[in-house]
């Protein structure tokens, strides 16, 4: 059977000016040498287009999209104008843009089509907070999420990856167990496939939250791990590397 490569992607949030692009290079060359993962970096729309042009080995994309292709909209940016910087995908439904913008799972969906609309692929974020998971509701929050978010269309499955993201992970430290995130992401696969039939079964589906070197390998083993959404570990090519290599030892062993 042939096992899709780990798809590790660094969520650089509202972090970097020009000077970064020297570290986006750096990350470039390990993922040059560790073939076997696929790399990405999704850094503040002011690098995008920077980004795409000193990188050769890995993906760039967005870390959100305007569900509009254009007009009135004062800071806004539209997919189309993500996909004209050269960027092949972007993030929705980040829980900080959930969070602090008031962002529903409609919104949510129409952003994921928006952007695939003009061929750029999607990352779907989904995750319960800590309340929701210690009332038992981590597996029902999400798949109430994924019913209201996920991308309608007859591509939607090839042009998507979900990250299962819990809230209370992120920036944190904290992980949740190995055998919380292997139950979140069976039911993960069980909605895909519910939505999209066969073609559910090739959604990757990403673990992000607190992600580290020393953690990676474990979370990359669980099954229906297909990849990780790196945050904070992501801004170096020291930290990002190491979670590269990591999975690059986890897909050779598989
Ligand atoms: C994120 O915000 O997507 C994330 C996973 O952040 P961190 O790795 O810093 O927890």
């Amino acid at each position: 059977m042939v096992v899709a490569r780990p798809y590790i992607v660094g969520n650089w949030k509202m972090h970097g000016t020009r000077g970064m692009l020297a570290e986006a290079r750096a990350i470039d060359r390990v993922a040059a040498r560790l073939s076997a993962v696929e790399v990405a970096l999704a850094p503040p729309y002011t690098l995008l287009h920077g980004m795409v042009e000193v990188v050769q080995s890995i993906g760039v994309g967005a870390q959100d999209v305007h569900v509009a292709g254009g007009g009135a909209y004062t800071g806004d940016v539209s997919a189309a104008m993500v996909a004209d910087t050269g960027a092949g995908f972007t993030i929705v439904g980040h829980s900080e843009r959930r969070g602090a913008y008031g962002e529903t799972d409609a919104d949510v969906r129409a952003k994921a089509e928006a952007a695939q609309a003009v061929d750029l692929n999607v990352i779907l974020c989904v995750g319960e907070t800590e309340a929701q998971r210690d009332a038992g509701k981590a597996e029902a929050t999400v798949a109430a999420q994924l019913a209201g978010s996920l991308p309608q269309g007859e591509h939607a499955a090839a042009r998507l990856a979900v990250a299962y993201e819990p809230i209370w992970a992120i920036g944190t430290g904290r992980v949740p167990s190995l055998e919380d995130v292997a139950a979140i992401h069976a039911a993960i696969r069980a909605d895909l496939v519910k939505a999209y039939g066969d073609a559910g079964k090739g959604v990757r589906i990403l673990y992000g939250g607190s992600v580290n070197a020393g953690n990676a390998a474990a979370l990359l083993a669980v099954a229906d791990v297909g990849g990780a959404l790196v945050g904070g570990a992501s801004l170096t090519a020291e930290s990002f590397g190491a979670i590269i290599a990591a999975a690059s030892l986890v897909h050779e062993t598989r």
